[in-house]
């Protein structure tokens, strides 16, 4: 049990995840790093905070399992005393066109992208209700917003973050407790890392900034929309993506 307000961070093992978890430990939290494959890069995560003098607990759990978040968010608000903030953070890509794409490709991004974040949040927002306290920060994409060949899974799982966004909002807001989605653009990570330098290139000519983001500028956002300060801000989208959606 801690006196620390908490957080709980999904997919905080790599990229916009780990910045986003560093970055809610040095604002003061303690940190929940949730994972699914990645141990080593977690325990690493989880080191790092300590090494700075933060809290931060390990959370194993894949999160399109509806079970198994339920365990999650159970196990983190009883040991860390709440559940002040979630993070909505995990998920993956499997793209291809839209004819040739698998059954199993739709679903799987759907699963982890969409579902597992209304499945954190259906756990979470029962304990921030009681709390009459809680930020929900769920990450979509441009994609999201407009759409990207290549991309029907993600797109769709992206664009249902901000409708489940918009409900949750609407659903909580009287509770004292807030739902945003934070909409990056290209971000250098393990996921943008797979793409050809020829799509790097077509996609930065794209970007007004003329760069990808870093994963650093995407935490800051939601260090701002997860804070006591942003108390009224509920069921908005930020736009993180050097001004590629305006
Ligand atoms: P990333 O480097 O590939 O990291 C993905 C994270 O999600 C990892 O920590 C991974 O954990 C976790 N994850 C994947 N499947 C999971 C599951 N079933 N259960 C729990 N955790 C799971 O991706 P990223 O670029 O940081 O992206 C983070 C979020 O930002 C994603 O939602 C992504 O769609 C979104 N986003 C990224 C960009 C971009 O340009 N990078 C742009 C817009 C939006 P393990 O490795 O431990 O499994």
């Amino acid at each position: 049990m801690s006196d620390k307000r908490a957080a709980l961070v999904t997919g905080a093992s790599r990229g916009i995840g780990r910045a986003v978890a560093l970055r809610l430990a040095r604002d003061g939290y303690l940190v929940g790093i949730n994972y699914n494959g990645s141990e080593e890069r977690a325990l690493e995560v989880k080191a790092e905070i300590e090494a700075s003098g933060g809290s931060a607990m390990l959370l194993r759990c894949d999160v399109s399992d509806f079970d198994a978040c339920g365990e999650m968010i159970k196990r983190f608000a009883e040991e860390a005393g709440s559940i002040d903030v979630l993070v909505n953070n995990a998920g993956i890509t499997r793209d291809g066109l839209l004819v040739s794409m698998s059954s199993d490709d739709f679903d799987r991004v759907i699963n982890i992208n969409l579902k597992g974040a209304f499945n954190c949040m259906r756990f979470a927002a029962k304990y921030m209700m009681k709390q009459r306290y809680g930020r929900i920060v769920s990450i979509s994409s441009v994609s999201g917003i407009m759409g990207n060949a290549g991309q029907a899974n993600y797109s769709a799982s992206k664009a249902g973050i901000i409708g489940l966004t918009k409900s949750a909002a609407r659903e909580l807001a009287g509770r004292g407790i807030t739902a945003n989605a934070v909409a990056p653009g290209f971000v250098v990570s393990d996921m943008t890392d797979a793409l050809s330098d020829k799509v790097k290139e077509a996609v930065t000519a794209q970007i007004p900034k003329k760069r990808f983001g870093t994963p650093e500028e995407i935490a800051s956002a939601v260090s701002f929309l997860a804070s006591e300060e942003a108390s009224y801000i509920t069921g908005q989208v930020l736009a993180v993506d050097g001004g590629m959606s305006m």
